[in-house]
């Protein structure tokens, strides 16, 4: 069995929670079927993590089930960029343990408002 796999039960998941407002969080924007807040810990001036409300254990399982919604999260990634006034930004999506993924339910990483070097590490 999977990281991804253990770890997907929404009745335990840190961003349902947050997706039904029961663990506050620094929201940015919202839709019926995407949130967009704050990360806890950023790591550049702008780090915003956009989610589906509904739980997903990763990216791929929402292009795989629900393209559309990827597109929306796509979306509203790009609204949280323009309200911040980026320039530029990157959109970072972590999937599985060995790549730094930690919360088991799908979220982009906007980041933004400072040099981002590449190769990522
Ligand atoms: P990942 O490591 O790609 O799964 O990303 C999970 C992100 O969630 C990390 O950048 C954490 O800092 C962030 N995070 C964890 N708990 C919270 C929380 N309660 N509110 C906002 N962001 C959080």
């Amino acid at each position: 069995m999977t990281n991804s796999e253990v770890m997907t039960d929404p009745g335990d998941c840190l961003f349902c929670k947050i997706a039904a407002g029961e663990i506050p969080a620094d929201i940015i924007l919202s839709t019926d079927s995407v949130l967009a807040f704050r990360d806890i810990a950023p790591t550049a001036p702008t780090h915003a993590l956009v989610i589906p409300r509904k739980h997903y254990a990763d990216a791929d399982q929402v292009a795989i089930h629900e393209p559309l919604l990827l597109a929306e999260m796509v979306r509203l990634a790009g609204q949280v960029a323009q309200l911040d006034g980026l320039v530029g930004y990157r959109l970072v999506s972590n999937k599985g343990a060995i790549a730094g993924q930690s919360v088991f339910h799908a979220h982009l990483h906007v980041l933004g408002g400072r040099v981002l070097h590449w190769p990522a590490g």
